[in-house]
């Protein structure tokens, strides 16, 4: 089980310390759950600080290419040095504001793979895509060409987060069975990439308005190893109450 924070471009340098250090202090014992913050770029060095190794750090974007004239971009190789763990890659966000497209994600996800950091790779549909019913297709198509030219062998050390768009910071949960049902597919979809056995090791974490109210169910689902907090993770309160509710799946 994984649960990751996703802080958005919501901290300044003291805001994000204190919430790190928050979380560090008040956070029991969580075995079989990895714990990991996705503060903004310019807060990766100070929350690795406040963190020490107690939970994981993560990114949330970086750029596809090694180096070089790509004004205001962060490479991976950058993120490694700063203590980073996994990184976000294809939040919707991106998609939506940011001009990200399948091809761009699969070359950030082959470039964090070499540098050795977790890509959590983002995938989810609009809502017009689940009314008109073509949301499996949606998500088969963004992980199918993410995922694209990936080693076997480097199967092991992806996250998949599946994020229904019309979820994301709206309040709206999908229901644990919409979340069971796509996972299983996202599974599927892994275990023809990778092997029954590594699409079975694979994180598959839900994205979408989890709270400490409705994590129960939701990571309580087979196919459902974990959680991609955005607004609940800015409170080191809720925050833990979701690690320790998987934490309580898990044991
Ligand atoms: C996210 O943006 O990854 C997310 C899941 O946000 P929220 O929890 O606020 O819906």
């Amino acid at each position: 089980m994984l649960i990751a924070g996703n802080w958005k471009m919501n901290t300044d340098v003291s805001s994000a310390v204190e919430l790190a250090r928050n979380i560090v202090e008040r956070l029991d014992e969580h075995e079989g759950v990895d714990v990991a913050v996705c503060p903004p770029a310019v807060n990766l060095a100070d929350v690795a600080r406040a963190i020490d190794g107690y939970i994981y750090l993560g990114a949330q974007n970086m750029h596809f290419e090694e180096r070089g004239a790509f004004t205001g971009e962060v490479s991976a190789e950058m993120l490694t040095a700063v203590g980073c763990r996994y990184v976000i890659l294809g939040h919707s966000e991106r998609r939506q504001y940011f001009g990200e497209t399948d091809e761009s994600v699969n070359l950030k996800v082959r470039r964090a793979l070499q540098n050795e950091l977790i890509p959590i790779i983002c995938v989810g549909e609009h809502l017009g895509e689940r009314q008109s019913g073509t949301a499996h297709n949606v998500v088969a198509r963004q992980l199918n060409r993410g995922l694209e030219d990936i080693d076997v062998s480097d199967g092991r050390q992806l996250v998949v987060a599946y994020e229904p768009v019309w979820a994301i910071g709206t309040g709206h949960t999908a229901t644990p069975e919409q979340a069971q049902e796509m996972h299983a597919d996202i599974r599927t979809i892994l275990a023809e990439h990778f092997g029954a056995d590594v699409a079975g090791a694979i994180h598959i974490l839900y994205g979408g308005s989890m709270n400490p109210e409705n994590a129960d169910e939701l990571v309580g689902q087979a196919d459902v190893d974990g959680g991609l907090i955005g607004g609940a993770s800015l409170k080191a309160a809720s925050f833990i109450s979701i690690i320790e509710t998987a934490t309580s799946v898990v044991g």
